[in-house]
């Protein structure tokens, strides 16, 4: 490939923190607030124009699981608090997601807990000395500036931050690399919620007129589409759709990227005129928006000192040194290369022992001080990631990690070297349950 030398460049240090958070979603979100509230002067940075990541801007229809964590469930209770103009107050629907509602509540969570919040802006490069993450240089419509600070946490979902500063990752699964496939996510409205149908998951079975839904899906719907997701919303009529999918793509690189936004864009208008045609309570369904980003399921899967396994979640193993309680979830492995799930059923197979813990070594990279991993870019096997990956769980490791780092900048040490036993301490401290 033909080179180019970028010329060095002087760069204003702008912000000089004790935690800096990369990237605004569930993770983040758990990390900038934990971080602040430990008492650490903490900054988000956030290529959106709002926070929630996948949750706000990917238009997820909601949080799922049966996971508890005193951060998560704060976000829960404040949307719940307030009833937005035409929301019903159906308790079935309180993991169910208002994305405008979320932000203002995500907002005013990251300013109450003390969060210097800067949206617009990416994490572009790192600063490092030796093997210590010491910054991190970001571009935004100001230029490209430097950020200093004592600890990085990554919640960039793919890991943006943790690859630069060369931590060492593989991705997608471990025989053959492949990943998951992505999803456009979008809402309609014009919904007869007296008989729509909601299939929630692939196994949902619904007979409607013309046959079987999902066998209906798999026939006429644009391939690698072809199964059927529809949830309610807060607002009677309107619907989220989880049914554009393209496999074979890299979410981090931005031609494959954009290939899917392309391809899964011109997936929406069929859909629309499937569910019309076939879906009861759809006949006059239309569209209201798509989301602002593809959804990207799985990525990069960074090396710890720790990995966690299926068996772990299964066996809903205790960790030592836990940072990340009360987590549920069952294994949700969409089929790499078509429609639906995965072909060895983990999910319809799924049993545990109850809820399970994410140790704090899962977060630490191997080889890079100063840095801490958060969300689904943690160190876990392809099929336990499938767990681990949801909203709840990621928030919930946002928050471990945030008091982490909280501890290592109040002792003067890297993360690496903080003794779990006084994260707990502070975690339960602040309402989290083992
Ligand atoms: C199609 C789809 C359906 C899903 N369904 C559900 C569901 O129903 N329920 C559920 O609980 N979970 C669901 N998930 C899983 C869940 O949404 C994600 O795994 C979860 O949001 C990951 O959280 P995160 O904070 O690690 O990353 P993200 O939510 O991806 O957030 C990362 C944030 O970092 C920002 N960012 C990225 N790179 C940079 C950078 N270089 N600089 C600055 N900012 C950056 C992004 O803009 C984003 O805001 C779904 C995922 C997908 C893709």
């Amino acid at each position: 490939m033909e080179t180019y030398l970028e010329a060095k460049n002087t760069l204003p240090v702008v912000n000089n923190v004790d935690v800096l958070v990369a990237g605004g979603g569930p993770a983040g979100i758990g990390a900038a607030i934990s971080s602040a509230r430990s008492g650490a002067k903490t900054m988000l940075i956030e290529h959106f124009n709002c926070v929630g990541g996948i949750a706000t801007s990917g238009l997820m229809s909601h949080w799922t699981g049966g996971s508890e964590g005193p951060i998560y469930e704060e976000i829960l209770n404040r949307c719940q608090a307030q009833l937005w103009p035409d929301e019903n107050a159906d308790h079935n629907l309180w993991q169910h997601i208002n994305h405008e509602k979320l932000k203002l509540v995500l907002f005013d969570m990251l300013e109450e807990a003390g969060v210097i919040i800067q949206l617009h802006t990416d994490a572009a490069n790192v600063i490092m000395n030796g093997n210590r993450i010491s910054g991190v240089i970001t571009h935004s419509k100001s230029g490209r500036e430097a950020i200093m600070a004592e600890v990085v946490i990554d919640c960039t979902g793919d890991g943006d931050v943790a690859a630069l500063a060369g931590a060492e990752y593989v991705k997608g699964r471990e025989e053959d690399g492949l990943m998951q496939p992505v999803t456009l996510m979008f809402k309609i409205d014009m919904v007869d919620y007296n008989r729509a149908i909601f299939p929630g998951s692939f196994e949902t079975k619904v007979e409607v007129p013309r046959g079987e839904i999902q066998a209906l899906g798999h026939r006429e719907l644009p391939h690698p589409a072809g199964h059927v997701l529809l949830y309610q919303t807060m607002v009677s009529g309107q619907v989220m759709v989880n049914m554009t999918n393209l496999t074979g793509i890299d979410g981090t690189n931005v031609r494959d990227l954009t290939r899917a936004e392309i391809e899964c864009h011109r997936q929406v208008p069929k859909i629309i005129a499937f569910l019309r045609q076939y879906a009861p309570g759809y006949e006059n369904c239309r569209l209201l928006e798509t989301a602002a980003m593809i959804g990207v399921r799985e990525t990069r899967h960074f090396k710890g000192l720790y990995s966690l396994t299926a068996e772990d979640i299964v066996e809903a193993r205790l960790f030592p040194d836990w940072i990340a309680t009360r987590n549920q979830f069952n294994f949700d492995i969409h089929n790499v290369k078509g429609p639906g799930l995965d072909a060895n059923g983990a999910q319809a197979h799924f049993q545990s022992r109850g809820k399970y813990t994410i140790p704090y070594r899962c977060c630490i990279p191997e080889k890079i001080d100063g840095l801490l991993l958060a969300g689904r870019n943690i160190s876990g096997s392809h099929k336990a990631h499938s767990s681990f990956r949801v909203m709840p769980i990621c928030v919930n490791i946002g928050q471990g990690t945030g008091a982490a780092a909280a501890v290592a900048v109040r002792d003067g040490i890297v993360p690496r070297s903080v003794d779990p036993a006084k994260i707990q301490e502070l975690l339960l401290s602040q309402g989290v349950k083992v």
